[in-house]
């Protein structure tokens, strides 16, 4: 699959999707554009979605300063959100696609969960938070959240999953699960995808080449749907990439780990894969990742400081934050 989207060029389909929960910053401009780039390059088609899925943490404010963060900097997209004010520089976008926020887009993934559900795959876990902490025998780890893409879920890094709730394999329901007329509903539960222990998953980066991952060790079951109604980034991604015919991914290298769990749900979707290209990220003086909090970096800031764009992509940008 990795040399199919470079091979017939005009197939070419690329993504953004930032995640409207702050305001962008360097390092996604570097990555947004990367991917701006390689769909230009290919002559390919790039859409904008926005990952707004989740309903506490993301803000309309947010989204309308990414697109216009995105414009300033020379991005343009051919699919995304109709705007509700164009004019001739920002036409009206939508597509053959839409819609392309992901908060509009719940039917779909429903669909995914009922398949991954009628498939056997899933199983409902009851623990919270405080559960998980305490089964795990430590304190949670201090692990970076994801914050290159649709980041800022906290799921996105879980630790491995302890197996409090997970069935024997034997006890999963094979399908038919239930009469055709009855539709399951996933109903106020986690639910889990049960990956398969010691499954080596491989995959070829365009970028950072061959990446190896094993299922149960590097990361356990994850999360699918939360018990809030809303599904977690790792599905949402995988129906929004199938449903949009993307062939290229490119986001940061923090969501190598999840690629490889998305692949398990390619799988168990019987969906034919994309193509990654990771980025590295962009790290402060120090050489830590940048953050949503560090406002000096942002965009906006940048901005009403008089930088340019072209400073902003230099990667040489000199700022104190
Ligand atoms: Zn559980």
């Amino acid at each position: 699959m990795a040399s199919l989207s470079l091979s017939t060029a005009s197939n070419y389909r690329g993504r953004l999707a930032p995640s409207p929960t702050g305001y962008l910053h360097v390092g996604h401009a570097s990555t947004f554009w990367t991917a701006f780039e390689r769909a230009r390059d290919a002559g390919g088609v790039l859409i904008m979605r926005m990952e707004d899925l989740d309903p506490d943490r993301s803000r309309a404010e947010y989204a309308e300063a990414a697109l216009e963060d995105l414009r300033w900097l020379g991005i343009r997209w051919q699919e995304g959100p109709a705007l509700t004010n164009p004019d001739l520089s920002n036409p009206a976008l939508g597509g053959p696609y839409a819609p392309y926020e992901q908060s509009r887009r719940h039917a779909f993934y429903l669909d995914a969960w009922r398949k991954l559900h009628s498939g056997g795959f899933l199983f409902p876990c009851r623990c919270s938070r405080k559960d998980l902490e305490a089964a795990l025998n430590a304190p949670h780890e201090g692990a970076p959240q994801s914050d290159s893409e649709s980041n800022m879920e906290p799921l996105d890094d879980e630790p491995i999953y302890p197996g409090t709730c997970r069935p024997d394999a034997s006890k999963i329901p094979q399908p038919p699960l239930s009469p055709a007329s009855e539709i399951a509903e996933p109903g106020s539960f986690n639910w889990r995808f049960r990956v398969p222990d010691g499954q080596v998953v491989e995959f070829v980066d365009l970028n950072l080449g061959l990446q190896r991952f094993v299922a149960g060790r590097d990361f356990g079951d994850f999360v699918v749907w939360r018990r809030d109604g809303v599904p977690s980034y790792q599905l949402a991604c995988v129906a929004d990439d199938a449903a949009m015919r993307i062939t290229e991914v490119v986001r940061g290298e923090d969501l190598l780990k999840s690629t490889a769990r998305q692949i398990l749900l390619y799988r168990a979707l019987e969906l034919a894969t994309p193509a990654w290209f990771h980025c590295r990220l962009v790290t402060d003086s120090q050489g830590r990742r940048l953050a949503k909090r560090h406002d000096a970096l942002s965009l906006r800031t940048l901005r009403q400081r008089g930088f340019i764009p072209e400073q902003i992509l230099s990667g040489e940008l000199q700022v104190e934050v």
